[in-house]
């Protein structure tokens, strides 16, 4: 979505081809339905918590630090809020608002909305000619391919775009989940909230802070960052 209409204000004729009657499906269930947008820490916290990856990100963090996120969604109506732990959410505590903003920025910018399942791109002279979808040929010069992960499948992202990538030629990795529940075997019943303490037990590169707060609940576990796990 934010692709789409970045495109758009910058001069691209923009169809965006989205297979559910709703945009921003996943997008919506967000932090638990508040939508955990962005860490208000500086550029090098965030790149020093993310494990792995955090070199590839680099760039991308610094063309749009969290700062600029945070001016950007609030220049489009959404007044935002930080909690603990420098997490930024929206003030009304709703992810659809965020949906809603990008959605009206696609309007506003003009990205034509077409609904249907892109199937395969194709290809002439070496560059993109078009997507099919629906058994028809969109023709296009560029694409963008934002499909998502494959995590919550119901939301859309199924792992099409991958296929669709290694279809062109290109390699795809082994695709893992990064965030899993975890199962606790008997289950805890020790009263809530737990506090860990990290230096007991923890996978040798584990960065607990030491205040940090295991939640359990009958069936999960949250709030703690187990950031190398
Ligand atoms: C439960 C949950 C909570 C999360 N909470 C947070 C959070 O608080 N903060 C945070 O930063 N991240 C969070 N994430 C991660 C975040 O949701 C994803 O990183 C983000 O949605 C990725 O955006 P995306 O646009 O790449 O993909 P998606 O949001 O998955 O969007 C891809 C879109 O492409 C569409 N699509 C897929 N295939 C096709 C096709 N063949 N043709 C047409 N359309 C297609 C899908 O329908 C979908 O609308 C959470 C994820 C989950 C599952």
């Amino acid at each position: 979505m934010l692709a789409s209409a970045i495109a758009a204000e910058r001069g691209a004729g923009v169809l965006l081809l989205e297979r559910n009657s709703v945009l921003g499906k996943k997008l919506r269930i967000t932090g638990k339905g508040r939508c955990n947008l962005t860490n208000s820490s500086p550029v090098s916290d965030v790149l020093d918590n993310i494990t792995t990856g955090g070199r590839f990100l680099q760039s991308a963090f610094h063309g749009f630090p969290p700062y600029e996120t945070m001016a950007f969604f609030e220049q489009l109506g959404v007044p935002l809020k930080t909690e603990r732990g420098s997490r930024v959410f929206p003030q009304s505590d709703n992810a659809n608002d965020i949906a809603e903003a990008l959605r009206r920025y696609m309007e506003k910018t003009g990205v034509e909305l077409m609904r249907g399942r892109a199937r395969k791109l194709t290809v002439a002279n070496g560059g993109i000619s078009g997507v099919i979808s629906s058994g028809t040929e969109i023709n296009c010069k560029s694409v963008i391919l934002a499909t998502g992960g494959i995590s919550y499948p119901a939301t859309g992202s199924s792992g099409d775009g991958h296929k669709m990538a290694c279809e062109l030629g290109h390699s795809v990795t082994p695709l893992r989940p990064s965030l899993v529940p975890l199962a606790a075997e008997p289950l805890v019943t020790a009263p809530l909230p737990v506090t860990v303490r990290p230096s007991r037990g923890m996978p040798p590169r584990s960065r607990v802070a030491p205040s940090e707060t295991l939640m359990v609940a009958p069936l999960s576990a949250s709030g703690l960052k187990l950031s190398t796990a």
